[in-house]
């Protein structure tokens, strides 16, 4: 965690905590360095990033911001473009963390995906909640990695053990938040 904070000083960020500190971006985005052309000082405010679904929930909510490694004029930038979006998107999917959560809760409690998902009531499709487990059993060896250090054995509680580290509130935005990355299975 703190390599994410120190290299937080130059690096764009990947998650904001809120839509606040995402407006606050635009005033630091001048100081970072590209992580892809190692540039400083060239990235732009670029637009909001919107929905993913065409329909359902959600569609066009602010989801993070984008912003342009600007190789326009004397700007030795990349031209391209670096998202940020909000601990409480999941950067593949519609569906937000908290939702998600509830989802798992109940698979954890051990339900099959249809109850877990009427139990959830996510506004989702049955279709979507089944795509969730596979992404969740995917992510399995990553966030076992997270718990244990790579060591030991899975904990046998999971959702306690999640609950432990991130709280009980929304678990999995406290995670990309904290981590600067994707929830295991949920994207990069
Ligand atoms: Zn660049």
């Amino acid at each position: 965690m703190g390599g994410t904070a120190e290299r937080g000083r130059v690096s764009p960020p990947r998650f904001a905590a809120d839509l606040a500190a995402l407006r606050e971006l635009y005033r630091h985005a001048k100081h970072w360095r590209c992580p892809r052309c190692g540039c400083r000082g060239t990235f732009n405010g670029h637009g909001a990033l919107r929905g993913l679904a065409q329909s359902g929930p959600g569609k066009d909510a602010v989801r993070g911001r984008r912003f342009l490694c600007s190789g326009r004029g004397r700007r030795p930038g990349c031209g391209r473009t670096w998202s940020v979006v909000l601990a409480t998107v999941l950067r593949q999917f519609s569906v937000r963390t908290a939702a998600l959560w509830r989802f798992c809760l109940e698979l954890l409690g051990g339900l099959g995906v249809p109850a877990a998902w009427e139990r959830a009531r996510t506004g989702f499709s049955l279709e979507s909640a089944y795509r969730w487990r596979r992404r969740w059993r995917q992510g399995e060896p990553a966030r076992r990695s997270w718990l244990c250090r790579g060591r030991g054995p899975p904990p046998e509680d999971l959702a306690k053990a999640i609950v432990a580290v991130c709280g009980a509130a929304d678990p999995l935005a406290v995670f990309q938040q904290r981590e600067q990355r994707g929830w295991p299975g949920f994207g990069s």
